[in-house]
């Protein structure tokens, strides 16, 4: 980061933790003894169908004792926003755009939460849709962004059984039962994704103590945790993807329960949990998202077959060496795929299992191809993988033998097929990992380097064992040679 830039980054923290503490005098003295939702054991109760709301208390901090500047906001989200408060409604920004402005950082998206029902809020912008089952949300569209509009979510009580429901596992099958602006705090997950703050008087609303957890750098969930996972594993997964991504730690009695619950995710629909994938590997804190899944027992749920290969060193480093790659590659606003990422997670089983079927007799070319489809679709079992990812990940597999077969013509016409660079930056990547030894990577690396003749010299110059399944090399040049014989 630039030097400017991170003295900026201190300023607004500064003035953003003088604020907060400027209002937390405030706010203890108007009104002493507050609750936190989550802290108090009256509060953690998870028997019964539904737990009573966490107690909130309500804090407003007026437009001078924050940082967040109206200007700091799109201008799709400020429309939105207007065009509710003009009809009478109420609006905020809520969630990632308030929580990441509030820390110094730039929003991917704002979301708005409103009091208008999905119905009148569609009125209200051309071309609007409401989309989602489990939660019915509006899009609503302002030029070329997609604005998220959430009805205020409410508690759920007797007799609205057909608005919100629950699976045997406590799990949250709908959740449309609506309320207030208090109720729908206490629905969200974490304490920093419940601040709102509108324009309408430039206040930000707090009922869970998020503002506070901001400035104590926590990830506490809302209400019993344990029940809230209950609701939705997912939230296992967020709590870990926003300490990454923030470098906050996770509150004590919001991490207890993570070990125990993991095993939940295997309740969550596969393509659900490949968004999240996404969302917690190809963030920029891929690394670190790792660890913190390992730490809480939640890798080996997402990604099984790569977890039991974890004790053998190279697997590992394999596994660690393609995230900071990831990570590395977002920080340059370089293009990363699913298809590469998934490749390397997947390798270390797909290897084994090769090597497996080559000792049982079977050649090493249908033994890849069995392997993979193994190891693929158990895998699919615990996260979707779209064959626009799971095709290009197959082929940077199967290119990784022809790789080392070099002669005659092969070299030219592997560097020719679309999947060669990230074939040859997988072999990289085993090499830097110890997994095979050196010097390929480093062949390929010269040869894309070089002019076409130097090219021909290297491939003259290769060792005859370098050129692996030489009779197969001779009958394959016998076989293009389509004209008469001459000899
Ligand atoms: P980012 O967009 O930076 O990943 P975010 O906090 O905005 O982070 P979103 O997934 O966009 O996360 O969700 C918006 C808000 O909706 C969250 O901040 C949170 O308040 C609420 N939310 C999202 N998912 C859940 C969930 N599974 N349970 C409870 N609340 C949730
Ligand atoms: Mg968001």
């Amino acid at each position: 980061m630039k030097r400017a830039e991170i003295n900026t980054e201190n300023r607004m923290f500064n003035s953003l933790i003088s604020s907060i503490k400027r209002w937390h005098r405030k706010s203890d003295a108007d009104k002493p003894g507050r609750d936190r939702p989550g802290r108090k054991p009256s509060d953690r109760k998870s028997q019964g169908h539904q737990p009573s709301p966490p107690k909130t208390t309500r804090v407003v901090i007026p437009r001078n004792d924050h940082a967040i500047s109206r200007r700091d906001i799109s201008r799709a989200a400020l429309t939105v926003m207007k065009r509710l408060q003009e009809a009478g409604f109420e609006a905020y920004i809520v969630g990632g755009g308030v929580r990441d402005l509030l820390l110094g950082g730039h929003p991917k998206d704002f979301d708005v939460a409103t009091d208008a029902t999905p119905e009148q809020a569609k009125q209200l912008f051309r071309g609007a849709r409401i989309v989602g089952r489990r939660f019915r949300i509006l899009h609503a569209r302002i030029g070329r962004e997609v604005i998220e509009v959430t009805t205020f979510r409410g508690h759920h009580s007797d007799g609205e059984e057909h608005e919100a429901q629950q699976s045997e596992h406590g799990m949250l099958l709908r959740d449309n039962v609506y309320g207030d602006l208090e109720s729908d705090a206490v629905r969200r997950d974490f304490t920093v994704n419940a601040l709102y703050y509108t324009t309408n008087g430039f206040e930000i609303h707090d009922y869970t103590g998020g503002m506070g957890d901001i400035q104590q750098r926590l990830i506490r969930m809302i209400g019993d945790p344990e029940t809230r996972y209950k609701e939705d594993p997912v939230r296992m997964l967020r709590a870990v993807r926003f300490a990454a991504k923030l470098d906050f730690d996770i509150e004590r009695e919001t991490a207890a329960p993570l070990h125990q619950l993991a095993p939940l995710l295997r309740n969550i629909a596969p393509a659900r949990l490949f968004d999240e994938v996404l969302k917690l590997l190809m963030s920029g804190h891929g690394v670190r998202t790792f660890e913190l899944m390992r730490q809480y027992g939640l890798w080996q749920h997402l990604f099984p077959a790569n977890a039991a290969h974890l004790d053998d060193p190279h697997a590992l480093e394999l596994t660690r060496l393609a995230l900071r790659n990831t990570d590395q590659r977002i920080r340059n606003d370089q293009r990363v795929t699913p298809a590469f990422l998934y490749a390397a997670l997947l390798w270390p089983a797909v290897n084994a299992e090769q090597q497996f079927l080559i000792e049982k007799g079977i050649p090493p070319v249908p033994a890849l191809a069995q392997a993979a489809q193994k190891v693929v679709s158990g895998q699919l079992t615990h996260t979707a993988i779209p064959k626009r990812f799971s095709l290009p990940m197959r082929e940077i597999w199967d290119m990784q033998s022809r790789l080392s077969r070099r002669g005659g013509e092969r070299a030219f016409r592997t560097m020719e097929l679309p999947k060669f660079r990230a074939a040859y930056d997988f072999l990289l990547l085993r090499e830097d990992c110890g997994e095979i030894p050196k010097g390929l990577g480093q062949w390929w690396t010269e040869f894309q380097q070089v002019d076409e003749e130097q090219r021909r010299q290297m491939v003259r110059e290769l060792p005859r064992q370098g050129t692996k399944g030489k009779g197969r090399g001779r009958r394959n040049r016998g076989g293009r040679r389509r004209g008469p014989r001459t000899d």
